[in-house]
């Protein structure tokens, strides 16, 4: 079921620098330079992600003649919604085009009591884990800070949740769960994050925050101590042999090494446990023996499992477990002490379901890429 298509016109008006995804110590330099007092920051700041503002003219507390010369000299530019789906259950996709007409997508999950919001870190992906969508798209770019805290402001104005609510918000929670490696573009996601985090703008607790990796080992602490958010991983196999198969990263980062940097995960506790993610495939890594063998990789670990049945997309080379399968994977691992829901598939019809995100990205061109940590991800932009 899809809703009617909103207009794609970029916002973009190509005046200057785009204030939307810098950071309070970036705006507030930017205004010392241009000679404005300190406070007009922290106006501008409130204007920007409390009010969500998208015009300088709306910005009413500052004096016409700055408005205007902000008007000349800056943008306030979200990514454009190129196409916004519903699907029959109330989850929510939007399709995005940034300015160069690259496109990544976000999704709105809501819930009785929370609304979650899936946001991607990069256009498509270089993991090519075999199970995903993503994996399968061929261009590949870096989110910049502006895109991925864009794709909340988006969302935040189709939910008409401006200025940002004290309570009762229908986007409570927020999953790096989207299009991406987030951990391959640490620099723009830290950044994005702290944008969110602000309790004066955005305002979403780092509780209220989860950073998916496949497992980008020599990151993953650095997340814990510089951003404090949850963590969650995808591990989908309990050994290496199959692991490589399903998640080519593990070739690089294996198992061992990816659960001895969980074990020290700052800020983790039984009261705040790591998620480990795990794809139910059919006849691949859905028996028994595999449940209890991901029990004792576990143990020492808090760690909570979160089992998801596959979501197929087209040409997919997998089926999902059948449930029998999957309430059997779920009874030892809960017998085991851990908590180990199954995730219900959300906005399967609309292909929003994890790993069924993919956009055609409209112009291969050679633009440049952010460097991976270590240089490993080489990040391919194929044209
Ligand atoms: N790159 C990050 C975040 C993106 S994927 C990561 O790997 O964690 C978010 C989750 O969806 C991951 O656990 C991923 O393995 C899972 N996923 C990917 N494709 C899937 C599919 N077709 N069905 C179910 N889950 C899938």
């Amino acid at each position: 079921m899809s809703a009617p298509d909103p207009p794609a016109e970029s916002r973009r008006n190509l005046a200057g620098p785009n204030l939307v995804g810098m950071g309070r110590a970036a705006l507030a330099a930017e205004m010392a330079a241009i000679g404005a007092e300190p406070f007009r920051a922290r106006q501008l700041w409130h204007w920007i992600y409390h009010r969500g503002a998208t015009d300088f003219a709306a910005m009413t507390t500052l004096a016409k003649g700055f408005r205007e010369r902000l008007a000349c000299d800056y943008e306030l530019c979200r990514p454009a919604v190129a196409r916004a789906l519903v699907s029959a259950d109330g989850t929510r996709k939007w399709l995005l085009r940034f300015a160069d007409g690259q496109e990544a997508e976000t999704v709105h999950i809501p819930e009785v009591d929370r609304g979650t919001l899936c946001v991607s870190s990069q256009v498509g992906c270089t993991l090519n884990c075999t199970f995903c969508h993503t994996g399968t798209q061929r261009l590949v770019r870096n989110l910049d800070a502006a895109e991925i805290v864009g794709q909340i402001m988006v969302a935040r104005d189709a939910l008409g949740e401006w200025p940002s609510p004290a309570e009762g918000r229908q986007l409570t929670n927020i999953v790096l769960m989207g299009m991406g490696e987030p951990l391959y573009n640490y620099d723009n996601v830290a950044a994005a994050l702290k944008i969110m985090m602000d309790p004066e703008g955005l305002a979403v607790s780092r509780r209220k925050i989860t950073l998916s990796t496949a497992g980008v080992v020599p990151m993953i602490a650095r997340v814990g101590e510089e951003l404090g958010v949850n963590l969650a991983v995808s591990l989908h196999a309990v050994n290496d042999e199959l692991r490589d198969r399903l998640v080519p990263l593990n070739k690089k980062y294996p198992i061992a090494k990816l659960l001895d940097v969980c074990r020290t995960y700052p800020g983790s506790s039984n009261a705040r446990r790591i998620t480990f993610e795990y794809v139910m495939l059919k006849g691949i890594n859905d028996s028994p023996a595999e449940a209890k063998e991901l029990v004792r990789l576990l143990e020492g670990i808090p760690a909570k499992v979160n089992l998801i049945p596959f979501n197929p997309w087209p040409g997919a080379p997998y089926e999902c477990s059948s449930d029998a399968a999957i309430a059997a994977f779920s009874d030892i691992v809960f017998a085991a002490g851990y908590s180990a829901p199954v995730r219900t598939p959300r906005g399967r019809d609309i292909l929003a379901a994890c790993g069924q995100l993919k956009s055609d990205s409209i112009r291969a061109r050679r633009t440049a890429t952010a460097a991976a940590p270590e240089g490993v991800a080489g990040m391919p932009v194929l044209g």
